[in-house]
């Protein structure tokens, strides 16, 4: 008989019922470090007590109004994006398969405006992810999201990861009117695009027109210790996607843009019931606050050093176990020298939680404000884990 729930996921036997900072207490009282943040999502822990002010306070005043009547709440976390970034105009959304929708509409909105309606190819990359909408697994194209959901949306064409030339030769075909990537993938196995790709993508989007959209839904919010990973290249993209982290475990999702590349969207040509109503976008604010400081990004900085020397230390002493660790900041993958999900299995016995990710990593995405102790405590069980699957 099929579960109540429908069982697209592998669950974990385990129920949580209420969080503190980096951590989850179960329903058994037993309390887990939490390395996973709901994938991301939770960049400042759980139950942070500025978010849970913001929250209830707009819960106790308005939760929703339509997108018919100007909402101050997301005017001000449309300004304090827009003062902070490259963007001249933000769209809200619920999560970031809904910022991927627009993303993709908004460039192809863009070239017909401009009398250029063949430019609707996009090119993505091999390993990315996007979501889970049409067009976001029609742009990833694996066969893992795509299969048996024939037929795929047309329009989205897949490029190696680091093929140069094979990048080159399609920016330059007529029809292709944007590129989407993610500076740091993250399900596809924690890569950094170099600071070097990032640049001469940029370049080759100037030289062709072609759009350049940076999914920063998994990367973004501080998560590299810049508020946005494509900031450490010194470029800048024509339309952002962000989600998870921006609402710190409330559902919001953004779409960031230049003046130039939504200047076709006009009244009537895109709309989200929910996206940017008053609950989330207080949050949001919040978050922004918080987080989008030079103070905070530096601690994101020496936390993410601390981390990931502690990790360096356990390659070399469980060689066995872990064979490299990668990644950029807070969002750190250790590659397994054994199957990825013995490593979690083997880890939740010593309540840590971490999140499988492809080329047989583990992913650590620590809350970003995880504080110095329990970095050390993470260090100490990972610790565990190794030893434990080790054979004697
Ligand atoms: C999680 C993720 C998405 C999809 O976000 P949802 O909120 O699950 O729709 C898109 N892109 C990247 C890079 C992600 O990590």
């Amino acid at each position: 008989m099929i579960p109540t729930i429908l069982p697209t996921y592998n669950r974990a036997p385990l129920t949580f019922t209420r969080g503190e900072g980096s951590w989850l207490v179960a329903d058994d009282g037993q309390r887990y470090l939490d390395l996973a943040a709901g994938i991301a999502v939770n960049a400042l822990g759980h139950a942070h007590p500025a978010l849970v002010a913001a929250l209830t306070e707009q819960a106790g005043r308005l939760w929703h109004v339509s997108n018919l009547y100007r909402i101050p709440e997301q005017e001000r976390l449309a300004d304090l994006l827009v003062d902070r970034t490259f963007a001249d105009t933000v769209f809200f959304t619920n999560s970031g398969t809904e910022s991927c929708e627009l993303a993709v509409k908004m460039a192809r909105k863009n070239w017909h405006e401009q009398g250029q309606p063949d430019r609707t190819r996009i090119l993505a990359f091999e390993g990315a992810f996007h979501g889970r909408s049409s067009a976001a697994i029609a742009a990833a194209g694996s066969e893992k999201m795509t299969k048996g959901y024939a037929p795929l949306l047309p329009g989205f064409t897949q490029l190696g990861w680091g093929d140069h030339e094979a990048l080159k030769k399609a920016m330059r075909e007529a029809d292709v009117g944007a590129v989407i990537v993610e500076p740091v993938q993250g399900e596809g196995g924690i890569r950094p695009l170099p600071d070097a790709c990032l640049k001469g993508l940029r370049d080759l989007c100037d030289e062709t027109g072609v759009l350049m959209i940076l999914d920063e839904v998994q990367c973004g919010m501080g998560r590299t210790g810049r508020l946005f990973a494509h900031e450490w290249a010194g470029i800048a993209p024509d339309i952002l996607m962000v989600a998870k982290g921006i609402g710190g475990g409330f559902p919001l999702g953004a779409v960031l843009a230049t003046e130039a590349a939504a200047s076709a969207m006009t009244a009537g040509s895109h709309g989200s019931t929910y996206g940017g109503n008053p609950l989330a976008c207080a949050v949001g604010a919040a978050v922004m606050e918080i987080v989008a400081t030079e103070a905070f990004l530096s601690e994101v900085n020496r936390k993410a050093a601390l981390l990931r020397q502690g990790l360096e230390g356990l390659v070399a002493s469980h060689p066995k176990v872990f064979e490299s660790v990668r990644g950029a900041g807070l969002m750190l993958g250790l590659k397994c020298a054994l199957p990825n999900t013995e490593v979690l299995s083997a880890a939740y016995a010593q309540h840590l939680l971490t999140v499988p990710a492809a080329d047989n990593l583990i992913r650590l995405l620590p809350a970003l404000n995880i504080p110095d102790a329990d970095i050390a405590e993470a260090l100490t069980r990972l610790e565990r884990t190794a030893t434990a699957l080790t054979p004697t």
